[in-house]
């Protein structure tokens, strides 16, 4: 393998100490130096290849730890109808489009997430690294029933989103059944939803029993439950049967924030899409604009709450390549952060160390020091000045994974 010397802005991840002109030094997959270009150790040229791009920021990969590569949206096919494998290969062509967007890695929520991991980490198949969650586990007629149409048999063995499970038994046997096809967290429906046709986004769905089961047996494996959450009593239901990420989080109230606080649980926020749906009546089904337009205005308000109590925010999107949420320019996110009120360095951290805290990785990915894995990204621009230079794959430059340098757009 290859060295590579990269010079320019270093924004570490870590904290927010910046160094103007800065070098990341990089030998077979691990950063071995980090500092400035005049204490950079001197490499026999012939051996490390040194990257310069014009007004150049080195930061580490980016991380969306709120994917759903289902391989539908992107080729317009029915999520429900469409066969398991044209979904899977187009699943498999998006992944390459995230990585080139600078997402290095992905906590992903669907049914492929766990081949497309063991893809990815063969080589088989150019992506992020994925954490996979498998299935997401919703009640019936909860936000994860993606129709009435269908029974709830044929539903189970289709979706390639959610299974819906009923009572303690089922619960566990979906939790049980993720695990066994490879998932490493879990994700559960714990609300309505703005995308779903049969609910209301204040809908709580599972019982308390049934939650805290999941959680249980989640935990027996090692792991945590991650949990969307809309309205306000059905998220204070997760959180009091011990899930560990609030997934939007968009009605939260001072008793959420506070078992927030208490239980270390991280607010995966999806700004772009909660913000964006009130700008799109024209494009957008009657049911999705009316529910979205009430969530964005709370979800203002619950960001607030949650920086003020220095709950850890952690980067996601909910993007699903679809016309209106396409991976080239899946870095909206950071623009719609600071929308919300975020610092650009904020945003930064959301998408690099708090995200890598949530893939439980932190002693691997998600800063730039020595001994780290490393997965990096180039842009042209400075991001802390203008954060849309981190808007999409158009302008993110180079990209290291791993040490290999997968993508070199000068
Ligand atoms: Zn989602």
């Amino acid at each position: 393998m290859k060295s590579y010397k990269l010079e320019g802005r270093v924004i570490n991840g870590l904290d927010d100490h910046v160094i103007e002109k800065g070098c990341v030094l990089v030998e077979q997959d691990k950063i071995v130096f980090v500092g400035t270009v005049e204490e950079c150790p001197n490499l026999i040229p012939e051996l490390v290849e040194t990257i310069q791009i014009p007004n150049a920021t080195i930061m580490p990969g980016f991380i969306d730890c709120h994917a759903h590569v289902v391989g539908a949206d992107s080729q317009d096919y029915d999520e429900c109808t469409a066969s398991h494998m044209d979904l899977i290969l187009n699943a498999a062509h998006d992944l390459g489009q995230l990585l080139d967007s600078g997402f290095t890695s992905i906590r992903d929520m669907g049914l492929f997430g766990p081949s497309l991991s063991r893809a990815v980490d063969l080589g088989l198949v150019r992506g992020p690294k994925i954490m996979p969650s498998g299935r997401i586990i919703s009640v019936t007629a909860g936000h994860g029933d993606h129709g009435y149409q269908f029974s709830k048999a044929y539903l189970n063995e289709h979706s390639p989103l959610s299974v819906l499970a009923d009572g303690v038994p089922e619960c566990l046997e979906a939790v049980r059944t993720q695990f066994r096809n490879g998932a490493k967290f879990i994700k559960v429906m714990a609300t309505g939803g703005v995308s779903s046709p049969i609910d209301k986004i204040t809908d709580v769905q599972f019982s308390e029993t049934e939650l805290k089961a999941i959680v249980a047996e989640a935990e027996r494996r090692g792991t945590y439950v991650a949990a969307h959450c809309t309205g306000t009593e059905g998220t204070l239901n997760a959180l009091k049967a011990g899930v560990k990420s609030i997934e939007h989080g968009v009605m939260l109230d001072e008793s959420c924030i506070q078992i927030m606080v208490e239980n270390d649980c991280t607010l995966v926020s999806t700004l772009a899409i909660s913000l964006g749906i009130p700008k799109m009546k024209a494009v957008l089904p009657a049911h999705i604009y009316e529910k979205g337009k009430v969530c964005a205005e709370k979800n203002l308000k619950s960001i607030e709450m949650a920086r003020a109590a220095g709950i850890r925010i952690a980067f996601g999107t909910d993007y699903t390549n679809s016309k209106n949420t396409r991976y080239s320019d899946i870095g909206k996110e950071f623009e719609a952060m600071i929308e919300a009120g975020l610092t650009p360095m904020e945003a930064i951290q959301s998408a690099t160390k708090n995200a890598a805290y949530l893939l439980k990785q932190s002693d691997e990915v998600g800063t730039i020091e020595v001994g780290k894995t490393a997965d990096l990204v180039m842009v042209s621009g400075n991001p802390l000045e203008d954060i849309s230079v981190l808007r999409g794959s158009e302008k993110i430059k180079i990209i290291l994974q791993n040490g290999v340098l997968v993508k070199r757009s000068e």
